[in-house]
């Protein structure tokens, strides 16, 4: 039986919903958050992309950023199999503005930052409340069933149900929208080590990409503070996981050993926490919305680790569903139309990046021979690495790439 009713119900609090939550909140409108975990908890996805800045800024959060231990972020920087180094990508050269430095989060902090603030500014939030059904009539969706902690269960009612769950993506499984992104069948073996060796001065807290000798797999190693840094293997689920009898402490070893310059920065660096694993994290719901319903974040969808963009895409994509909510109530309007309305100006952008990552993973693309030889497409990439996906520089970059390597068909049926 529905017992409550909201305008809005969020389902999960990592920093899509938590921005959702906050901005339609900010708009006046009743909103209840539901996380199922209690914060803070572990999450990957530490490195965040300078186009966040634009977002945190709408949600009042620069100052507690500015203030806060995390460590900034200047560059990006690639090694090759061979271990060469490519030269920084630094971001504030492109363009001198504060908004050309990041951050390295611990998102266990990162994201109670942003559920706080998603509370601060009006949104309930229940955390330990997981969601194991959306309520549907028809096509459309009416509410949630939610099991608390300790065994309660409670039916709510909502005119617009937000999906935040991340890679639950609960609607998107349910409605069987999920589309697999076939060539980019990855799966990443991570944790963190103290003691790591660092780069010094504005290199500090850089994020590197490494690759291993033969392509087959890359390390990242993302600078936190207290001395500690994320490090993670990613490689094809198959190369990585389903053909090796080998504990994931056994596989990050044997591809360490192929990346020279990681390894030398772990020597002597404590390992703090057994190797996480994660698979099948690339994908893509074939639509954003549907009648009451919309989805956010890695709900809608993931590319790729690579080059730092979820966050940035779960806060846009938040803010931009935050915005055709508001507008839908003020219609009275929860149709698909209306709820996925920024669909069509959010998906070009991950499109944009979505390239980028298939150019990364062609084994004799180099961006260096590319970059030298189309010199004017310099400020595209460069734009795509900093999360200003919409500038105009960005789409014409890919016409000569796609002559250098095999890019994906553009996916443009969303609406
Ligand atoms: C290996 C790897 C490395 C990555 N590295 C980076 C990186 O360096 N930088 C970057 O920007 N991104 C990175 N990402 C991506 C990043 O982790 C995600 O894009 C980001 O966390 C998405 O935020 P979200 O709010 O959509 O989902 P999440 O952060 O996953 O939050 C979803 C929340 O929903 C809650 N939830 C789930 N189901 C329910 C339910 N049924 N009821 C209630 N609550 C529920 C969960 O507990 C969780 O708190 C990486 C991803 C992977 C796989």
């Amino acid at each position: 039986m529905i017992s409550d009713h909201y305008d809005v119900i969020v389902i999960g609090g990592g920093p899509a919903g938590s921005t959702t939550a906050a901005l339609v909140a900010e708009y006046g409108h009743r909103v209840l958050l539901l996380e199922r975990e209690e914060f803070p908890r572990f999450q990957i996805g530490e490195s965040l992309m300078p186009g966040t800045y634009w977002s945190f800024k709408r949600l009042g959060l620069l100052e507690k950023l500015k203030k806060s231990a995390f460590v900034k972020k200047y560059s990006v920087q690639f090694f090759s199999g061979s271990g060469k180094g490519s030269a920084p990508f630094y971001f504030h050269l492109h363009d001198p503005h504060e908004s050309s430095i990041t951050y390295q989060v611990l998102r266990s902090e990162f994201d109670l930052m942003m559920m706080d603030n998603a509370r601060e500014k009006g949104a309930e939030v229940k955390q330990g409340a997981s969601v194991h059904q959306v309520h549907f009539s028809g096509d459309k969706a009416t509410g949630v069933q939610i099991r608390y902690r300790d065994g309660q269960i409670k039916d709510m009612s909502a005119s617009v149900i937000v999906d935040a769950t991340g890679r639950s993506a609960l609607i998107s499984r349910r409605l069987k929208t999920k589309t697999i992104e076939p060539k980019l069948k990855k799966a990443s073996i991570f944790t963190h080590y103290k003691g790591a060796f660092r780069d010094e001065g504005i290199d500090e807290g850089a994020t590197l990409i490494l690759h291993t000798q033969d392509k087959d797999s890359w390390f990242w190693y993302i600078p936190l503070a207290d001395d500690v840094a994320s490090v993670g293997v990613v490689g094809g689920l198959d190369y990585l996981l389903q053909n090796r009898k080998r504990t994931p402490q056994e596989i990050f070893e044997e591809e360490l050993a192929k990346c020279i310059r990681m390894e030398e920065r772990l020597a002597g660096a404590e390992q703090l926490f057994p190797m996480k694993v994660t698979q099948d994290f690339s994908y893509r719901s074939n639509t954003v919305a549907g009648e009451g319903w919309v989805l956010v974040g890695d709900a809608f969808g993931f590319i790729d680790p690579v080059y730092s963009s979820g966050v940035f895409l779960a806060l846009k994509s938040g803010e931009m569903a935050a915005d055709a909510i508001h507008e839908g109530i003020e219609k009275c309007d929860f149709s698909a139309g209306q709820l996925g309305k920024w669909g069509p100006e959010f998906l070009p952008g991950m499109e944009a990046i979505r390239k980028l990552v298939y150019a990364f993973y062609t084994k004799d693309f180099s961006f260096a021979k590319f970059l030298k030889a189309h010199p004017e497409c310099i400020d595209g990439v460069i734009n795509i690495l900093k999360g200003n996906v919409y500038r105009e520089d960005v789409t014409p970059i890919f016409e000569p790439m796609g002559q250098m390597c095999d890019l994906p068909e553009t996916v443009d049926h969303y609406s």
